[in-house]
């Protein structure tokens, strides 16, 4: 059997499209959850389009988001962001994204905004983080113990409680 042969890759750079699917459902989002959301209202926030894969660490990711600083924050002032520069980039899978129903989209815009966090500097000044996932775990343990806040509290307590010791 001829394996077919794949679509040659546009250059590095040519990669990218911007997705204002995207950025529409992170606008509603943020203002339907202001709670988890709300600091996240002033961010400068680019969503994107890859063709090609996203791998993290070796895997295939539906998308990932990024913190802007430094040179490419500079490289990146224009209109679109008041030419304050981008704050996160969030980059997403075309194929996986132009796959997913509106639902799985939602899921996975939701999923990098929860990477992002807005914190204050000394100063004032807004200062954009980003966290980690709260569990890494297995699909089956979840659909039979639920997402395992529980255990999770535990461990913290007793964590907490060997820290003081
Ligand atoms: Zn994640």
């Amino acid at each position: 059997m001829k394996r077919e042969k794949k679509a040659a890759l546009p250059p590095p750079d040519q990669r990218f499209a911007p997705s204002t699917v995207a950025a529409e459902i992170a606008t509603r989002l943020i203002n339907e959850l202001p709670v988890k959301f709300g600091g996240l209202a002033a961010a400068h926030i680019l969503y994107l389009t890859k063709v090609g894969g996203i791998t993290v660490q070796g895997e295939r990711k539906a998308g990932k988001i990024e913190k802007v600083t430094g040179q490419k924050k500079y490289l990146s002032h224009n209109a679109q962001n008041n030419n304050e520069g981008w704050d996160y980039i969030v980059t997403l899978d075309a194929d996986i994204w132009s796959a997913a129903t509106d639902i799985i989209k939602e899921r996975i815009i939701f999923h990098e905004l929860r990477h992002a966090l807005h914190d204050e500097k000394e100063d004032g000044s807004d200062d954009w983080k980003l966290v980690g996932h709260d569990i890494e775990t297995f699909i089956d343990e979840t659909e039979r113990y639920g997402s395992g806040r529980e255990m999770l509290d535990v461990i913290q307590s007793v964590s907490m409680a060997s820290k003081k010791e």
